[in-house]
């Protein structure tokens, strides 16, 4: 059976059994996730974190001395940012559209009064840029700063591309570090059903169903945001831009956004997305390995539609409307917000902090939403790291026309 079928089988496995196991009785959940299916879901995600940093490490290191000349970094790092930041701002106009049509914060009755919201210290955008270059690249590895991995890899790449006459051994061990991983990546992937099924049925068994009760339509208009922009921007992008099938591209890619949803983290899920889109989608392995973990880090366009949705939300259950200005101040700070949410779980409610604020809603209205949180991440993540895979693919596929076009010229 082939790797797509299995994780298929066990999602759906997985949702039957969360929701079983919350229509027990609480400490037969609690029993079963904590020798079952907690470690086993633990067991699965700490392999693949294992293998993120020094995966994204080698690979823009290898990435960038292969595409030899920094001024064409440069052109691909600008048609990233530009897809990534277009991109995050039609799904925020997407969610705010959804928001306010279906209105969510009109269907039931909330309990305001006692919402009360811890926010918890959001890191400032600023400091996101300023910090990019580290000051201790050992350090940036140690705590997974993505940004800093990212800067400090592009660097030793463009070092081992200029001095390529010296530095041959060194690159040489880069690529055979590149196979070890490469081998790793293909180990674990096989172990992806059990641990899908087991974070699956966790998350499930533990949100339980009677958290939705009047949240279901906030719920269904954050799905519903979510597969508008899954199934109409990125289709109409791979299509007019990538001149590509976006169908073939979903198909092929669907391993990678089960594994997000199962693991609620664009970061845990980079080794099997990137893997994905070079071998399955044949994208160059030098635009994936750029493209890729930079959108993993700052680009989040599910993580956007939530924060505009709840927004929407929040305004509505506290009969805030917000004006057209206010709209675009959501565009604007939620854009920036999911620069700097980090692709670990559940960090997207904490940066709707920052948006809130910015627009006079109250933070408490956060607990309101907390409780089907869970649930939802598992979704938005998955489009999150599909964003990151079409933009590699996009532009992939514009490289490869342009290469031929220039062979046809030449002959
Ligand atoms: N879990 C999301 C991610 O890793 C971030 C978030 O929205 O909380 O992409």
């Amino acid at each position: 059976m082939s790797l797509t079928k299995k994780i298929l089988i066990a999602l759906v496995l997985g949702v039957i059994t969360g929701i079983g196991l919350s229509l027990l009785p609480s400490n037969i959940f609690t029993g079963v996730d904590t020798y079952v299916l907690n470690p086993v879901g633990q067991i699965f995600l700490n392999l693949i974190m294992m293998i993120v940093v020094p995966i994204v490490f080698v690979s823009i290191v290898l990435g960038t001395a292969g595409l030899g000349d920094p001024a064409k970094l440069g052109k691909i790092g600008i048609r990233t940012i530009g897809f990534y930041l277009c991109t995050t701002a039609v799904a925020l106009f997407i969610g705010l559209g959804v928001g306010l049509i279906l209105e969510p914060g009109k269907a039931g009755t909330f309990d305001t009064g006692n919402a009360s919201y811890e926010e918890e210290a959001a890191p400032p955008i600023m400091d996101t840029f300023i910090n990019i270059i580290p000051e201790n690249p050992i350090e940036a590895m140690s705590t997974g700063n993505m940004l800093q991995i990212i800067a400090f890899a592009v660097f030793i790449g463009i070092a081992l591309a200029k001095l390529s006459d010296k530095t041959s051994g060194i690159l040489r061990l880069f690529e055979q570090a590149n196979e070890i991983l490469i081998f790793l990546v293909n180990a674990i992937m096989k172990t992806a059903p059990y641990g899908a099924f087991a974070l699956i049925a966790s998350a499930i068994g533990d949100a339980g169903l009677d958290a939705l009760g009047s949240m279901l339509m906030y719920m269904v208009a954050v799905i519903l945001a979510l597969l508008i922009h899954g199934a109409v921007t990125y289709s109409l992008a791979i299509k007019g831009l990538g001149k590509a099938s976006p169908i073939k591209f979903y198909k092929l890619f669907f391993p990678a956004m089960s594994v997000a949803f199962s693991t609620s983290s664009s970061s845990a899920t980079l080794p099997v997305s990137m893997k994905m889109a070079q071998e399955r989608l044949g994208v160059k392995k030098e635009i994936s390995s750029f493209v890729q973990p930079l959108g993993a880090t700052i680009n989040m366009d599910g993580t956007a539609i939530m924060q505009a949705v709840a927004t929407v939300f929040i305004a509505q259950v506290y009969a805030e409307p917000l004006g057209i200005s206010q709209m675009l101040m959501v565009v604007l700070t939620a854009t920036m917000a999911s620069i700097g949410t980090a692709g670990v779980p559940g960090v997207g409610l904490i940066m709707l902090a920052m948006v809130l604020k910015q627009v006079g809603l109250p933070v408490d209205g956060i607990a309101l939403i907390i409780g089907v949180d869970r649930l939802l991440d598992m979704l938005r993540t998955s489009l999150n790291i599909t964003g990151d895979a079409a933009c590699a693919y996009i532009i992939s596929e514009g490289d490869k026309r342009n290469e031929k076009d220039k062979t046809e010229e030449t002959a």
